[in-house]
């Protein structure tokens, strides 16, 4: 079960609706800036619209009368950022140029919902799209396209409030964006925390990544010390010719960083990786990895044989 905690200030006019458990599919945090004379902006959204209507109403507690939510900065174009966006119809959303186009690859929300909902539950994808996204309504979710779009930098004002937003090359997915609050020295990186240097660059003190809980600059050095260590042991295994799936199920059982919950995704890490060295540029397939992922998550589930 989720629970939506109230939201939680990271600094001066900016708080976070962060839902635990954090390491879940699809809960992302979500940002609320509140300029000294009213103006509002989120960057990114819930993932459907009862959670978005969640921290809309927690949001509008903040504000003065008459406020709203003016804009919307979405980090990437994953449902899980960018879905919610449909509670504030009147706002602006901003994003960088190649996320709109991104957004074409991505499944639709009725896609999701149909494969979610439509998956045999005695199957392991079954099993694991229900237990882990069968949370999520978005049977009637229309996906709000950006209106504001930009390539490399924008500066914005948030009434008041300053906020830098600079685009990144390809990373997790086409066109991520980070926002930086010169002010109040916070960042929000979406899931692109692999881009630490140039985050650490900004000076932030307080980095809110798309997942999991806020990190000061020794965590997201830590960080970056699990995904160096990631990719190095992914390369000996991959030299070592192991495959792909058997790669990841050995880093799992290495379980080098239990607190980062759910180790299948490591399935995907590895994966792209894989993708990588071989120098396949062409994107996984979204269903037979997600296949891939349950299986291992099955094979790991509380009540199954041990394995030889
Ligand atoms: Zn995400």
């Amino acid at each position: 079960m989720i629970s939506q905690s109230p939201l939680l200030a990271v600094a001066d006019g900016v708080h976070i609706w962060s839902p635990t458990p954090s390491a879940g599919w699809g809960l992302a945090n979500c940002g609320l800036i509140v300029s000294p004379d009213g103006a509002a902006a989120w960057i990114d959204t819930p993932y459907d619209r009862r959670m978005a209507g969640d921290f809309l109403e927690r949001s509008r507690a903040l504000l003065p009368d008459g406020a709203r939510i003016e804009r919307v900065i979405v980090t990437h174009a994953n449902g899980d950022h960018l879905w919610g966006a449909e509670v504030v119809p009147d706002a602006e959303i901003v994003a960088t140029r190649e996320a709109l186009g991104h957004i074409e690859y991505e499944p639709s929300p009725q896609q999701l919902h149909a494969l979610v909902h439509g998956s045999d539950p005695a199957t392991p994808l079954g099993w694991y799209l229900q237990r882990h996204f069968g949370r999520f309504d978005w049977s009637g979710t229309e996906v709000v396209e950006p209106t504001l779009t930009f390539v490399g930098e924008l500066d914005l004002r948030v009434g008041q409030v300053p906020v830098r937003l600079f685009s990144l090359p390809s990373a997790h997915t086409a066109g991520d964006l980070v926002a930086y609050l010169p002010q109040q020295k916070v960042a929000f990186t979406g899931d692109v925390i692999f881009a630490c240097e140039r985050v650490l660059a900004t000076g932030a003190e307080v980095i809110v990544p798309g997942h999991g809980p806020v990190l000061d600059r020794e965590g997201v050095r830590g960080h970056v010390g699990y995904l160096e260590h990631l990719r190095d042991r992914t390369r000996q295994l991959h030299t070592a010719g192991v495959p792909a799936l058997e790669a990841a199920r050995t880093l799992i059982a290495e379980n080098t960083y239990p607190a980062l919950g759910l180790p299948e995704r490591l399935v995907i890490t590895v994966g792209s990786e894989y993708r990588h060295l071989n120098g396949t540029d062409e994107a996984a397939d979204l269903v037979a990895t997600m296949a891939d992922l349950a299986q291992v998550a099955w094979e790991r589930r509380e009540g199954a044989p041990a394995s030889a």
